[in-house]
């Protein structure tokens, strides 16, 4: 049996597939109207593209924010869903998707925390983010084990041979915090420069000097394997020699890109790899399943937060209606509704 058929499910009126700041706004409409939600991302932190490919830049087409940063965006989301309190579950990737024949749906996360949802959003953007790979042959082979795109356990790479490539901060805080209990370490980078703090790059570069680590401007090659255990790596020098290091651990940094994954086997219609919505409630080709923000397309669709925060208010009334089809709708301005004012904890 698997852990993710072991765990007991997490019943709730709705799951939010994606912490992007689409999946964010979601929560508040649908907190609005009284209805509770689950969020899980595949990143250890929300915010989606906006805290993952570009956190410091400057976005100005957000209403009535003539400039707001990325990050500042999510964090004024976050502060906004407060109320509501979320359940946000970082770091799990939603694998598993299931209709059930009572009209509720099953989820299960590739660590096998699952949920018993009587709705699903789906603002899952550009898709799950996941570790750009080596990219040399034979690797696969080893990811996993020899090779790690991150570190679980760092007590098991105490006394071990590591080599490390990247140049962005992941790759330097692991070479920092790995390097006092390594039996060697040698940081890779195929440029120079470094995307990581400066702090963390001057810091690596005293260790360096020190002759505590080595770091080196090269591109993997290939792996060095011999008895059927990973001895290390070979990496090309930008004057084109091979150099063979001794490694028992590879671990590579290389970011994250976005990939559909999992989303694209569920049976949901999909048009050039994007859900397909209707624009009344942006409602799948499944009922009781909505997707919200870069994940959807219907007629005229525009890939902007702005479009998808419209999608989640009008979704929100959808799930309304599909979790409590007798219930009478109306609209309430947050201006003047007690019943709103209750829900976001304002005194009347
Ligand atoms: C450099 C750059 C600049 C931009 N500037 C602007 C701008 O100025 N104005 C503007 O309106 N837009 C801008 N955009 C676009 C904007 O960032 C996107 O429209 C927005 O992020 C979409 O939000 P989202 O919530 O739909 O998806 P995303 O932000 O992509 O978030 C989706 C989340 O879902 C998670 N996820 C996916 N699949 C799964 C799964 N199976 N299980 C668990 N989690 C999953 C992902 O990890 C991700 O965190 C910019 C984009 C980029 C790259």
């Amino acid at each position: 049996m698997s852990s993710a058929a072991a765990a007991a499910p997490i019943i709730t009126e709705v799951v939010v597939i994606g912490a992007g700041p689409c999946g964010l706004f979601q929560v508040f409409e649908l907190g609005l109207l009284g209805i509770s939600a689950h969020v899980v991302d595949s990143l250890k932190h929300p915010g989606g593209q906006c805290a993952e490919l570009y956190p410091d830049k400057p976005i100005y087409d957000i209403p009535a924010l003539p400039v707001c940063g990325a990050q500042e965006l999510v964090d004024r989301l976050l502060q906004q869903i407060k109320p509501f309190k979320p359940q946000l579950h970082l770091g799990h990737e939603v694998v598993e998707f299931n209709s059930r024949a009572d009209g509720r749906f099953e989820l299960a996360t590739a660590g096998g925390v699952r949920f018993d949802a009587g709705a699903v959003v789906i603002a899952a953007g550009l898709g799950s983010f996941q570790p750009r790979r080596i990219g040399i042959e034979g690797a696969e082979a080893w990811e996993g084990a020899a090779i790690q795109y991150r570190v679980r356990n760092a007590a098991e790479l105490a006394g071990r041979q590591l080599v490390i490539f990247g140049g962005g901060d992941s790759a330097l805080d692991w070479t920092l915090e790995l390097l006092p209990r390594a039996a060697s370490l040698t940081l890779v980078h195929r440029r120079s420069e470094f995307r990581a703090a400066p702090a963390s790059v001057a810091r690596m570069r005293a260790q360096v000097a020190a002759g505590r680590m080595r770091c080196l401007e090269a591109l993997p090659h290939s792996l060095i394997v011999a008895d059927g255990a990973l001895r290390g790596v070979n990496i090309r020098r930008p004057d084109g020699v091979i150099e063979p290091l001794r490694a028992e651990q590879l671990l590579v940094f290389f970011g994250l890109h976005p990939k559909l994954g999992p989303i694209a086997e569920w049976g949901l219609a999909l048009e050039k790899r994007a859900l397909r919505v209707d624009t009344e409630k942006f409602q799948t080709s499944v009922p009781g399943v909505f997707a919200v923000g870069d994940i959807n397309t219907y007629p005229g669709k525009k890939k902007l937060i702005l479009s998808g925060f419209h999608e989640a208010a009008l979704a929100a009334f959808g799930i309304q209606h599909h979790l409590y089809p007798q219930k009478k709708q109306f609209l309430q301005y947050t201006t003047t509704s007690p019943v709103m004012h209750q829900r976001l904890g304002v005194p009347d």
